[in-house]
C-alpha cells in the first residue's frame, strides 16, 4: 500500500523530460507511492505481492503547462487486451449519440464522408453515426474489444494509431472529413507521432475533435483518481496548444462537456484553415484567472486530496466499526486508484460489484478486493468508486436506498447518500 511521502525529503524535479515540449522541467507535486497498473485484474488467490507495482507521481511542466505522470507501462503491456467496453454505461452511449449528432450537423457529414474514431474500444460511438449514413473506421489496439466492434458492423483496424496507421489508411481512403478521439489521447505514448499522423489525415479540409478528462475539472473535483498509469497526460487548453501547435494545428473551438466529471472537447484543425471561436479565447483567460499554468495550483490540490484521505478513512472505519458492511460500487480503473492511494483493501470494503461480465470472478489490482456480480446480497453501504456517474446510480438504486442502503461518495466530497438525501442529492 502506498504511503503519504513527506515532499520536503525528497526532490520536487522529474527525472524526465516533458512529453509535450522535451524540457527537463516537470515538477511532482503529487506522489501516489508505488501502485500496480490499474486494469491489470488478476485471479483471486494469486499473490498481492507478486503483482508487478510502477511509481504513481504527477508533476507540472513549468515551460509548457502539462501535466503528466512520468513513469511509462509499455502500451503493449496495458492496451493488447482491455477489460473496459464502452457500451455498458447509459450516459456514456447517450453522450456518444449526442456528439455524433452535433458533429455530423457541424461539419455536415454524409455518404461520402468518412469519420475515423482513434481508441474506438468496441465502436459505441461510431455506431451512433449509423443513422447518418456516415462511412466509419475504427482504430483499436485491444484485440477482444475490436473483435466486439467488428461483430456489431463497425469496420475496425486492429492496431495502434499512430503516424504509420494514418498513412495506411489515407492510401485506401484519402483524406478523411472527421477522425475523432475519446477518452484516450491521454494514454498515448507515441504522443507526437499520433498526433502528426491526424495532421496529415484530416488534409485541409478535415477536422480532429479531440474528448479528453479535463484538468481543470479535475481540479475542481478533487478528481485525483483519474491519475492513473493508462493516462499520461492530462490536459488545459493550453497544454493542448502546446502540443498541437507543434504539429502545425490549432484548436479553433472548444466546449467542456459534463461526462467523466468533466471533459474538454477540442474541435482542431490545421492552421489558418478555420475561423477561431470566441469560446477558445475566452477558455484561456478562465484557466489563467484560475491559475492552472501555476504550480502553487497543483500543490494545493495535493493537500486536499490527502485531507480527504483522512475523511474517507474516518467514514469507512466507522462503518467497520459498527459491524456494517461495505461493497464497492463498481470497479473502474479510476476506483483502483482511490483504493491504493488511500490504502483501502478488504478489511474496508469487503467486495466490488460489477456490472462488466469481463471482471467478475477476478479481483481489483493492489487492494484484491474481489469482483462479483450484480446478483450479489446487499451491503449496508456502497462505496460510489464511479462517482462520475452518481445520479444515473441514484436513479437506478432508489428502492435499495429507501430500504435503507447508502452511497459512500468519494470526490469530489466525502457525502453519505441515503433516504434522507435521496430528493435533494440528484
Ligand atoms: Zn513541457
Amino acid at each position: 500500500m502506498s504511503q503519504k511521502l513527506d515532499p520536503q525529503k525528497l526532490d520536487p524535479m522529474l527525472d524526465m523530460s516533458c512529453r509535450v515540449c522535451g524540457e527537463r522541467t516537470v515538477e511532482r507535486f503529487l506522489d501516489l507511492g508505488v501502485q500496480p497498473h490499474c486494469n491489470r485484474l488478476s485471479l483471486p488467490g494469486s499473490a498481492a505481492d507478486s503483482e508487478p507495482r510502477y511509481p504513481l507521481r504527477a508533476g507540472f511542466c513549468h515551460n509548457c503547462s502539462l501535466v503528466q505522470i512520468d513513469h511509462t507501462i509499455p502500451k503493449e503491456r496495458m492496451f493488447s487486451e482491455y477489460p473496459y467496453v464502452s457500451g455498458t454505461t447509459r450516459t456514456l452511449i447517450e453522450h456518444f449519440r449526442n456528439s455524433a449528432d452535433r458533429l455530423v450537423s457541424a461539419y455536415g457529414l454524409g455518404p461520402d464522408s468518412l469519420v475515423v474514431d482513434i481508441g474506438s474500444n468496441d465502436g459505441s460511438w461510431l455506431a451512433q453515426y449509423r443513422p447518418h449514413g456516415v462511412r466509419v473506421l475504427g482504430v483499436e489496439a485491444a484485440s477482444n474489444v475490436a473483435e466486439i466492434a467488428v461483430a456489431a458492423g463497425v469496420p475496425t483496424l486492429n492496431r495502434f494509431f499512430n503516424a504509420e496507421t494514418a498513412e495506411l489508411i489515407r492510401r485506401e481512403h484519402g483524406a478523411v472529413a472527421l477522425i475523432t478521439a475519446a477518452g484516450v489521447f491521454f494514454h498515448l505514448e507515441e504522443l507526437h507521432s499520433v498526433v502528426d499522423g491526424i495532421g496529415r489525415l484530416i488534409g485541409d479540409d478535415g477536422v480532429f475533435v479531440v474528448q479528453a478528462i479535463y484538468l481543470g475539472g479535475m481540479i475542481e473535483n478533487l478528481a485525483f483518481d483519474q491519475i492513473y498509469h493508462e493516462h499520461l497526460c492530462y490536459y488545459t487548453l493550453r497544454s493542448l496548444e502546446e502540443l498541437l501547435g507543434r504539429h502545425g494545428l490549432a484548436v479553433f473551438d472548444v466546449h467542456i462537456l459534463p461526462i467523466h466529471g468533466g471533459s474538454i472537447e477540442a474541435h482542431v484543425a490545421r492552421i489558418g484553415t478555420r475561423a477561431v471561436q470566441p469560446a477558445v479565447g475566452a477558455l484561456r483567460a478562465e484557466e489563467a484567472a484560475k491559475g492552472l499554468g501555476r504550480i502553487e495550483t497543483y500543490r494545493a490540490f495535493a493537500d486536499h486530496v490527502w485531507q480527504q484521505r483522512t475523511r474517507l478513512l474516518g467514514v469507512l472505519e466507522d462503518y467497520r466499526r459498527r459491524g456494517l458492511t461495505v461493497y464497492a460500487y463498481g470497479a473502474p480503473a479510476k476506483g483502483a486508484t482511490l483504493l491504493n492511494s488511500f490504502g483501502i483493501d478488504r478489511r474496508l470494503v469487503a467486495k466490488a460489484v460489477e456490472k462488466n461480465r469481463m471482471k467478475v470472478g477476478l479481483v481489483m489490482p493492489g487492494s484484491q478486493i474481489p469482483i462479483v456480480g450484480e446478483e450479489t446480497e446487499r451491503p449496508d453501504a456502497y462505496l460510489l468508486l464511479a462517482w462520475n456517474f452518481l445520479s444515473e446510480f441514484l436513479a437506478k438504486e432508489a428502492a435499495y436506498l429507501e430500504s435503507g442502503g447508502a452511497f459512500i461518495v468519494p470526490i469530489p466530497r466525502v457525502e453519505i447518500i441515503g433516504r434522507d438525501a435521496l430528493g435533494k442529492a440528484s
